[in-house]
């Protein structure tokens, strides 16, 4: 399995920064890209970055394809405090991402089931995802895939634990947080062609030590991205403090994020 390519910056304005460098080399190289993005605090610099970019005429997203990684389940469509809501406030409302090539998670289902298994049937018909952009919880949770969850599940509704309750009351100011969310699964993502992790802050710095250095078990989901063929992290220094002999252990040299 290739290393995967590390890359550990000084701060959250740095990692967006970094971030979107690696997006546009992506975009540049394959203007019709299907993307999965996050809904979070450590995006937000990387989705202004790329809005700054796109509007100094660097990028082009008129082709495309966008879809939702998650999304809280159980606030009523158009919610202002949806993922959805919050991706479109930070990215999709300021580039030219057809509207039609924005794939959502409804965040109120009939029947939530059916709804997972259409939105992977949507990938499919998109030729699979090229790339995939993680944060990571403290947990360790990638996307909403929590502790425990099985590593072959595709898109599911999944039940929340009390701690990312708490950082959905926290950072999305969901007053009650819900308790459920639909979510890629960890075989959606280890399904995409390229990976990229994000994570800033010391609160994150156990969850990436373990994901990256420790175990490969159900119990720290992202731990589950050792096995990624094409894995690219950029770290804040925070972040990274747990880490143990990044200079040998986690070689600079691996795969950098690009479309295959
Ligand atoms: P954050 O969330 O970017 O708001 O820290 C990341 C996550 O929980 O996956």
């Amino acid at each position: 399995m290739p290393a995967p390519k590390v890359d550990v910056v000084a701060d959250l304005q740095e990692l967006g920064r970094a971030a979107a460098r690696q997006l546009a080399r992506f975009l540049l190289k394959k203007p019709n890209a299907v993307m999965a993005l996050p809904t979070g605090r450590t995006p937000e610099p990387l989705y202004a970055e790329l809005v700054h970019l796109y509007r100094a005429g660097l990028l082009d997203f008129s082709q495309v394809h966008i879809l939702q990684l998650d999304e809280v389940h159980g606030l009523p469509p158009g919610h202002p405090r949806s993922f959805q809501a919050h991706l479109t406030q930070h990215l999709i409302a300021h580039v030219n991402v057809s509207p039609e090539r924005f794939y959502t998670l409804p965040s109120q289902l009939d029947d939530p089931n059916e709804a997972c298994a259409a939105y992977e049937r949507q990938i499919e018909a998109l030729g699979g995802l090229d790339l995939v952009v993680l944060g990571i919880g403290t947990n360790g949770h990638l996307a909403f895939n929590e502790p425990g969850t099985p590593f072959h599940r595709d898109t599911h509704l999944t039940e929340l634990t009390p701690e990312t309750r708490e950082a959905l009351r926290e950072t999305f100011g969901i007053e009650p947080p819900p308790d459920q969310a639909l979510t890629m699964g960890l075989r959606t993502i280890m399904r995409a062609r390229c990976v990229l992790l994000l994570a800033a802050g010391k609160k994150k710095a156990p969850a990436v030590a373990n994901a990256l250095q420790g175990s490969i078990t159900p119990e720290v989901p992202a731990s589950v991205l050792q096995l990624h063929p094409s894995l690219h992290v950029i770290l804040d220094a925070s972040a990274a403090t747990q880490l143990v002999d990044t200079a040998t252990s986690l070689q600079q040299t691996g795969p950098a994020v690009r479309p295959h």
